[in-house]
């Protein structure tokens, strides 16, 4: 199995040549095809298996065949519990999209708004953010939500341990409708399923 063979474009193949992937893990094998196909997804995964581009690359294919110089607006957004998971997401999919057009940009909690406001306002494709963050910049008009054509909720069940469930639904409630979602968590518990009831219906689902 190759990357190629998934359907990634050869500037994304190229990308993760040179990281060294040399084959795509499992849960890139069941998520990647179900993500690039346009279905919501609701995948159960821990973190150091991969997951990050089991997201990261359907969605760079996705925004890289919609750019257009025009929009500065955010098309994906991805939500994390921490400042760390946030950068080090953000990190992963910038090498990932080396070779295309798009920008990423990691935004958290605890350090200055403004540079994060200028390079929102510079245009950002991909914005991976922590939930409190992403609400003040949203409440400040600084973050648009209205271009947004995928969500992906990164390690779900410690977003919910930590308290930001109300704050994500919210956020999600203000999200264009037809966009395309996907859930990630290490385990599918009741309250994770209840979550993704509004975030991420109809789901294709995947356990590794
Ligand atoms: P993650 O579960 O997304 O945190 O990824 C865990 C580690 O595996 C990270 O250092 C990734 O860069 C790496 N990685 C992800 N996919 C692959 C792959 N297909 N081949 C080799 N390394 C990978």
């Amino acid at each position: 199995m190759s990357f190629a063979r998934l359907g990634l474009a050869p500037a994304i193949t190229s990308a993760l040549e040179s990281l060294n992937y040399q084959q795509p893990t499992e849960i890139q094998q069941k998520a990647i095809p179900v993500a690039l196909s346009g279905h919501n997804l609701l995948a159960a995964a821990q973190t150091g298996t991969g997951k990050t581009a089991a997201f990261g690359l359907p969605l760079i294919e996705r925004l890289s065949k919609g750019k257009t110089e025009r929009k500065k607006r955010v098309r994906a957004v991805i939500m994390a519990p921490t400042r760390e998971l946030v950068v080090q997401v953000a990190d992963n999919l910038g090498a990932y999209a080396a070779n295309l057009p798009l920008t990423v940009l990691a935004m958290y909690g605890g350090v200055d708004m403004e540079a994060q406001k200028q390079a929102l306002i510079a245009g950002v494709d991909i914005l991976v953010a922590t939930p409190g963050r992403l609400k003040d910049m949203y409440h400040q008009r600084a973050v648009h939500f209205d271009e947004i054509q995928v969500l992906v909720l990164d390690e779900a069940d410690r977003m919910l341990d930590m308290g930001f469930i109300e704050v994500i639904n919210d956020l999600i409630g203000r999200m264009p409708t037809n966009r395309q979602n996907l859930l990630f968590s290490a385990t599918l518990s009741p309250r994770i399923r209840e979550l993704a009831k509004t975030a991420v219906p109809d789901p294709v689902e995947i356990a590794i």
